[in-house]
């Protein structure tokens, strides 16, 4: 008999997908260098931030976390929307915080 049980989600299945919405839907514009982590964290599902040198300021690579509550539901349905939204920040970028250019680049996934 075959288990019904769903594949546990990993780090792994997120960059599967991120390479997958990046070719879809981004043109594969969006930054290759990005870091996956789940962190302890109560404000936010997610957030997307970016590293830069301390001394230069000449940017290092992106860093998307999930929260340890959104991980703990283990729906890829729940976490792929949520991917595809902190995607849309890095396509609008990290500056436009929810506002206009990130709404007009948000509308297109509605
Ligand atoms: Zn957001």
């Amino acid at each position: 008999m075959k288990s019904k049980r769903k594949k546990k989600l990993t780090i792994a299945m997120i960059r599967r997908q991120y390479d997958q919405y990046n070719r879809s839907f981004f043109r594969n514009s969006l930054p290759k260098a990005v870091t996956f982590l789940v962190v302890k964290r109560r404000d936010c599902l997610a957030e997307t931030s970016e590293f830069v040198d301390a001394k230069t300021k000449a940017h290092l690579h992106f860093q998307i976390e999930f929260s340890r509550e959104l991980w703990n539901l283990q729906s890829r349905r729940v976490a792929y929307t949520i991917l595809l939204h902190e995607m849309v920040h890095l396509a609008a970028g990290l500056h436009n915080n929810h506002n206009k250019v990130f709404e007009a680049n948000r509308k297109t996934f509605d």
